[in-house]
Parts: C-alpha cells; structure tokens; sequence
C-alpha cells in the first residue's frame, strides 16, 4: 500500500468492480489521484506517454470515463466543450472561466447547500426524492481573462 487514500480507494474499487489493473490503467489512476489542476484527457495522455510512450489517447480517454463512472473522478464541462476530470470527488464546486477554461476549486458548506436544497427545491420535486450526488458550477471570467 502506500499513503495515498484517493489512490487506495480507487484501486479498491477497481478492484471490487472486477477490473484487471494493467500498468497504463495503474498509471492513469496514479496521475488523476495526485493531481489538483483538473486536466483533460490529453493532459493525462501526455503524462502517460512519458512512462508507456505505446498508450493511445484512446484508452486513456476510456479509463477516464470508466473512473467517472465508478464515481471515483468527476466530469467537469468548460465552455470550450472540453471535459476536465477530478480526482477530488469531495464535495465542492468550481469557477470555470469562459474564456481560458481554468477551473479553480470552490469550497462548498455542505450543511447550508443541503438546507438550500430542502427548502427550496425538494419542493418542486417528487417528495420522495433523495440527493445522492451533486456538483455546483459556476462560470464567469477568471481575473486574467477579465483584464482584457
Ligand atoms: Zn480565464
Ligand atoms: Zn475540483
């Protein structure tokens, strides 16, 4: 083991979920676990590549949206149609500049969203309705793209 939670967690997931953990997956998994700068598909790629030169965009791309899909990394959209990926799934939200795309981390109280939540949407809801999972967005123009 080694004394990265987000990493143990995943690979115990993976694990679970009964898929085979090739070095290339081990290795995307290592990088999306460690990185706080929500890169994309490509940036992951270009990590990998430095250790397997032989992997595809591809299969990064599809172990990308497997993890996604286990809920251990979270998709994020930017205006440029780009998906972004975080291995951070705790709770918090983020600022996604319109015009560069950077994604800065916004922390959320969980406690005040949950409140917000009860009172005014449930609502409208089905009353039964039960929030598992949620994520905050917002989008504006980040000081460096503001300047101009
Ligand atoms: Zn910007
Ligand atoms: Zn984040």
């Amino acid at each position: 083991m080694n004394s990265n939670p987000r990493l143990n967690a995943i690979l115990l997931k993976i694990k679970k979920m009964g898929y085979s953990l090739t070095p290339q997956r081990l290795e995307i998994i290592k990088i999306i676990s460690e990185s706080k700068s929500h890169p994309s598909a490509t940036d992951v790629y270009n990590k990998v590549k430095e250790l397997y030169p032989m992997v595809s965009l591809n299969t990064v791309y599809k172990n990308l949206s497997m993890l996604a899909s286990l809920h251990e990394v979270k998709e994020i959209k930017t205006m440029q149609d780009s998906v972004h990926y975080d291995g951070d799934i705790s709770l918090h939200g983020h600022a996604i500049c319109e015009k560069c795309g950077k994604i800065i981390d916004v922390e959320i109280d969980e406690f005040d969203f949950k409140r917000f939540f009860e009172t005014k949407i449930k609502n409208k809801l089905n009353e039964n309705y039960r929030i598992r999972n949620y994520g905050v967005e917002f989008y504006g123009l980040c000081g460096g793209c503001d300047k101009d």
